[in-house]
């Protein structure tokens, strides 16, 4: 009898906000070592941590996007443990009142099939510092300036059967969290990522197996590997007659196996409590329906209006979703010039290069202008690349600009008709070799008589012209 694989997932990611979850620390990825740590961070006595209201509407954001339950009322913990990165000896988190429960997010399996996996909770907590090992063989370091940044932790229910269903429910997590604004979602920055519970058991059994915890896996194909390699552990541990051992486990990215780290602690070994300095948290309906009505359409009925409304491809949605400064900026220009996939397309092949650059300050009303001249010819590719590299640090208008640089596409058959002729007659051989057959001779005529209109000949009309006078058809 076969054994199938039972997998819950825990993922953590960074809220997106300018301060930590309980001090005005900012959290800035990339300062100097334990330059972002306030005394409140190290918990230095009198000092009393502040809720985050920012992080708290993000968090209720997340709760609502992954369609859970808000809880009116939800407490913080202290989770007691040891460890050098953690300053206070525990970390502030939520334990038995979670802020959101009871959701769920649809994947499609690999059999085209809807399935639903049940989210059992979503909570707030604060990261902890890092231990950095390996600028020193005799000592390690510490750096603070995560500790107290703010996440949210999303646990599912033990619903996901396959290492592929559980990329698939990452993914898409992962693409929520980000078109809402809760959360960046950068995985090298380790501002998503993932434990990955599994177990086995026998087909047609019941019963939960025992489970390992593979811990801070935080890229797609890590996930798979891990949990692919943890599955085939326990089945062989399993078939030998031994038994699975509930532990803590980490992955090695090098050997793709896992590797135990520690045996797993009980709830009970952490000493949760509710945190005396901090009041419970007490949410009016106002502001969760405020919340409910800032978002303005579904992440489901986003892909399906780019899908079915713009009929942009599956591959290129895709893309846009994964990265909410793309998405927006299609948004825009859509406002002011109503062709989507032209837009997609430019997007996609041009503006992704530039955007995330800090000098870069073309407005999707500005690029409407330019892909309008795209569309109606006025310009063609090559001027439009030409546009597009001087707009994008100075959002100058594209209209002057074109005028500016004279760039107007030259579609006069008249006036191409003529260069066409001259350029023939100074390419003789070349066009009886064409006459001959060699038709890949063509390009060579375009790029001729795009030389000749320093580049603005319109190529359809060049083309078409070409091919009447070899009488290609
Ligand atoms: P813990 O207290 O060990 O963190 P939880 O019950 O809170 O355990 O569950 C943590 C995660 O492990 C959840 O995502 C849950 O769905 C998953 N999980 C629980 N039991 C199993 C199991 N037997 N096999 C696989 N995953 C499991
Ligand atoms: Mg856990």
């Amino acid at each position: 009898m076969g054994f199938e694989a039972v997998i819950g997932l825990e993922v953590h990611s960074q809220i997106k906000t300018n301060t930590k979850l309980f001090s005005s620390s900012n959290i800035d990825y990339g300062c100097d070592p334990n330059s972002n740590v306030s005394e409140v961070d190290l918990g230095l006595p009198g000092t009393l941590p502040v809720i985050n209201s920012r992080a708290v509407d993000l968090a209720i954001l997340a709760g609502v996007s992954t369609n859970c339950r808000i809880n009116k009322k939800s407490t913080f913990a202290r989770k007691h443990y040891f460890y050098p990165d953690l300053p206070k000896g525990y970390q502030i988190s939520q334990y038995d009142e979670p802020l959101a429960t009871k959701g769920y997010l649809d994947i499609t399996t690999s059999d085209a099939m809807k399935k639903t996996i049940r989210i059992n909770r979503v909570h707030m907590e604060e990261d902890a510092g890092k231990l950095i090992h390996d600028l020193s063989n005799d000592y390690s370091m510490i750096d603070l300036n995560r500790a107290g940044v703010p996440l949210i932790e999303i646990v599912t229910e033990p619903d996901i059967s396959s290492p592929e269903e559980a990329v698939k429910y990452l993914k898409k997590l992962r693409n929520i969290l980000i078109f809402g604004g809760i959360s960046d979602c950068n995985m090298e920055q380790g501002n998503f990522r993932c434990d990955a519970n599994v177990s086995v058991r026998r087909v047609g059994t019941e019963k939960l197996g025992t489970k390992t915890e593979i811990k801070n896996v935080n890229s797609f194909r890590f996930v798979q590997k891990a949990i692919e390699y943890e599955i085939n552990r326990q089945i062989q541990l399993i078939e030998k007659g031994k038994k699975v051992i509930q532990e803590t486990r980490l992955f090695n990215s090098k050997s793709n196996k896992t590797y135990s780290m520690r045996s797993k602690e009980d709830a009970h070994d952490y000493r949760y409590f509710p945190d005396p300095d901090l009041q419970p948290l007490i949410l009016s309906q106002e502001r969760i329906d405020k919340i409910i009505n800032s978002i303005p359409e579904s992440f489901e009925d986003k892909i399906s209006n780019y899908l079915n409304k713009f009929q942009l491809s599956r591959d290129d949605v895709d893309i846009l979703i994964s990265d909410k400064i793309l998405c927006d900026f299609f948004d825009s220009t859509l406002e002011y010039v109503n062709e989507p996939k032209v837009v997609c397309n430019w997007i996609l092949s041009e503006i992704i290069r530039y955007i995330k650059q800090d000098n870069f300050k073309l407005k999707g009303e500005n690029f409407a202008k330019l892909i309008r001249a795209i569309v109606t010819g006025k310009i063609n590719n090559n001027s439009a690349k030409e546009i597009l590299s001087k707009v994008i640090e100075t959002n100058e208008n594209v209209d002057t600009l074109i005028n500016d640089l004279g760039l107007q596409q030259e579609s006069s058959e008249a006036f191409l008709s003529q260069i066409i002729d001259n350029v023939i007659k100074d390419n003789r051989k070349e066009y009886d070799r064409i006459l001959n057959g060699e038709t890949k001779l063509m390009t060579f005529f375009v790029g001729q008589v795009m030389k000749e209109t320093k580049g603005k000949g319109n190529p359809q009309i060049i083309n078409q012209i070409l091919k009447e006078r070899f009488r290609i058809d």
